[in-house]
C-alpha cells in the first residue's frame, strides 16, 4: 500500500516497523460538545484506514484520544454550573452514540488526559533535565529553538515563524515560539493535578506525545488527524517525542482535507454549523459515512443537502443489490450453480482486484466506491428468475468483503425492503404461477401504494422503489 506523507510530501509504500503489524494513532475530539461534520472526518476516514489494513493481514493497533482536559471544557463547565469531568464524560458518551451510528469502530484504546497525569508529568521532567524544557513560576515551556527540525512538517522556517508568533498576555515564555508543556492554576475553583511544579494541568499538545508513547512505543507507524493540526499541534508533538525519545516519533504522518458547507468555511457564527447528531435527524450514519468516503480523504469536501441526496441515492443502489441477493438466498433455485453463474461468480474477482488497487493507492476510497458500483452492476446483471441460492451467496460474500472495509451495508437500510413486502412479493409469485391472476393484480396495486412497482421482465421480477 502507498501513502501520502506529510512528513516527506510524497507517496510512500508502507513499510511498517514490525512486519505484519500497523501502530496507528489518530488525534481525538476535545469532549465539550457533540461532534460536528468536520471533526467525523478523520474519524471515518482512519476508521477506513484501519479496516483496510486489517483486511490487508495486519494486525493493527489504533489509538485515539479524548483531550478531556481543555479550556473549552473548562468553560463549558462554568457556563452549566456543573465540574468538568461531568462535562467530559457526558460528551465522551455521545461520542461513542454518533460513531456507531457511523459505523466508527471503536479504539483499541481511548487514553484520556485525565488518567494518564502521571505520564504527562514525567515527560514534561524528561524534557527538562534533558535542557530543552524550562519551568517559570509553575508554568513549564518547550524551547522551540532547542529542537532544530522544528518546522519540517509544516514546512516553515523558524525564523519565519518566530516573526509570526507572539506571547499572549499572562504567558511568561522566554521566546514567542516556545509553546506550554504545564499550565500553573489561575484559580482555586479551576480543575488542577499536583505536580513538580505545583498545581497545574497539562498543556494540549503533550497528551498526544505522552499517551502515543504510552499505548504505542516511542516510535509509531502512523500518525493521522485534520489538515488544520498539522501546526502548530503536530509540530510540536514531534519536537516533544523526538526530543524525550531520540528516535522518530511517526514514519507516517496522514492528514485528512477541510469540509466546507455549502462552499462556505464551516462557523458557528455563519450558522452553517452541523453537529453529526444534528445530522443524524435527516440522514442515516451509513449515508453520512458514505459522503465522507466519496471523495478522496485529502481533498477538501463540501457538505451540502444535494450532495447527501446523491449519497442517499447511491448508497440506495448497492443497498437494493443486498437485499435482492438476501431474498435470493432464501428464494433462489436449489442446486449446483450453472456454468454461466459459475463464470461470473469468477468475473467478480476483477472488481475486487480494482477494489485493492484503489485503496493501495493512498486509501483512495472514492475508486474503491466505483469497484463496488461495478460489481453491483455486474451482480444485477447476473440475476435472473433462474438464479441459485448458491449463487446469491457467492455474490453477497464479494459485495460484503468490500463493503465490510468501507463500513458500508451494516446497517438495516432505513428504506429496506421490510418482510412484508418480500412477502407480498412471494405470495404474487404463487398465485402466477397458480395462475391466480386476480390476487397477483390485487398485491401488485397493494404494493403499488407502498410505492413498490414490481416489473416482470424475462429475467424475473425487478423490485424498484419510489
Ligand atoms: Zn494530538
Amino acid at each position: 500500500m502507498k501513502i501520502y506523507n506529510t512528513l516527506t510530501r510524497k507517496k510512500e509504500e508502507f513499510v511498517p516497523i514490525r512486519e505484519g503489524e500497523a501502530s496507528i494513532y489518530v488525534c481525538g475530539p476535545t469532549v465539550y460538545n457533540f461532534f460536528h461534520i468536520g471533526n467525523a472526518r478523520p474519524f471515518v476516514v482512519f476508521d477506513t484506514l484501519r479496516k483496510y489494513l486489517e483486511y490487508r493481514g495486519y494486525k493493527v493497533k489504533f489509538v485515539q484520544n479524548f483531550t478531556d482536559v481543555d479550556d473549552k471544557i473548562i468553560n463549558r463547565a462554568r457556563e452549566e454550573g456543573i465540574k468538568a469531568p461531568e462535562v467530559s464524560s457526558k460528551y465522551i458518551k455521545e461520542y461513542f452514540l454518533d460513531a456507531a451510528a457511523l459505523n466508527v469502530r471503536k479504539a483499541d484504546v481511548h487514553p484520556q488526559v485525565s488518567t494518564h497525569m502521571n505520564e504527562i508529568i514525567e515527560f514534561v521532567k524528561t524534557l527538562i533535565d534533558k535542557g530543552v524544557a524550562y519551568e517559570r513560576d509553575g508554568d513549564v515551556y518547550f524551547s522551540a529553538r532547542k529542537f532544530p527540525e522544528y518546522g519540517k512538517l509544516s514546512r516553515q522556517n523558524i525564523d519565519d515563524l518566530e516573526s509570526g508568533a507572539r506571547i499572549a498576555i499572562g504567558e511568561i515564555k522566554e521566546d514567542p515560539l516556545d509553546f506550554a508543556l504545564w499550565k500553573a492554576r489561575k484559580s482555586e475553583d479551576e480543575i488542577g493535578w499536583e505536580s513538580p511544579w505545583g498545581i497545574g494541568r497539562p498543556g494540549w499538545h503533550i497528551e498526544c506525545s505522552a499517551m502515543s508513547k504510552k499505548h504505542l512505543g516511542d516510535t509509531i507507524d502512523i500518525h493521522a488527524g485534520g489538515q488544520d493540526l498539522q501546526f502548530p499541534h503536530h509540530e510540536n508533538e514531534i519536537a516533544q517525542s523526538e526530543c524525550c525519545n531520540g528516535v522518530p516519533f511517526a514514519h507516517y504522518w496522514m492528514h485528512n482535507g477541510y469540509i466546507t458547507i455549502d462552499n462556505e468555511k464551516m462557523s458557528k457564527s455563519k450558522g452553517n454549523f452541523f453537529t453529526v447528531r444534528d445530522i443524524l435527524k435527516e440522514y442515516s450514519g451509513e449515508v453520512i459515512r458514505f459522503f465522507l468516503l466519496s471523495g478522496h480523504y485529502r481533498n477538501p469536501i463540501n457538505f451540502s443537502d444535494t450532495l447527501m441526496e446523491q449519497a442517499r441515492a447511491s448508497l440506495g443502489r448497492m443497498e437494493n443489490c443486498k437485499e435482492q441477493l438476501e431474498f435470493l438466498e432464501k428464494e433462489g433455485k436449489d442446486g449446483a450453480m450453472t456454468a454461466a453463474e459459475a463464470e461470473a461468480v469468477e468475473g467478480f474477482d476483477r472488481y475486487r482486484q480494482e477494489f485493492i488497487k484503489a485503496m493501495d493507492d493512498d486509501l483512495n476510497t472514492a475508486d474503491g466506491i466505483s469497484a463496488v458500483f461495478q460489481l453491483v452492476t455486474a451482480i444485477n446483471t447476473a440475476v435472473n428468475s433462474e438464479t441459485t441460492k448458491e449463487f446469491a451467496a457467492k455474490a453477497m460474500e464479494t459485495l460484503m468483503e468490500l463493503a465490510d472495509v468501507l463500513g458500508l451495508l451494516q446497517q438495516k437500510s432505513e428504506d429496506a425492503l421490510d418482510e412484508e413486502v418480500m412477502k407480498l412479493v412471494e405470495e404474487r409469485q404463487e398465485a402466477r404461477k397458480a395462475k391466480n391472476f386476480a390476487r397477483a393484480d390485487e398485491i401488485r396495486d397493494i404494493l403499488k401504494d407502498k410505492g413498490i412497482t414490481l416489473k416482470d421482465t424475462p429475467q424475473g421480477v425487478q423490485i424498484i422503489k419510489e
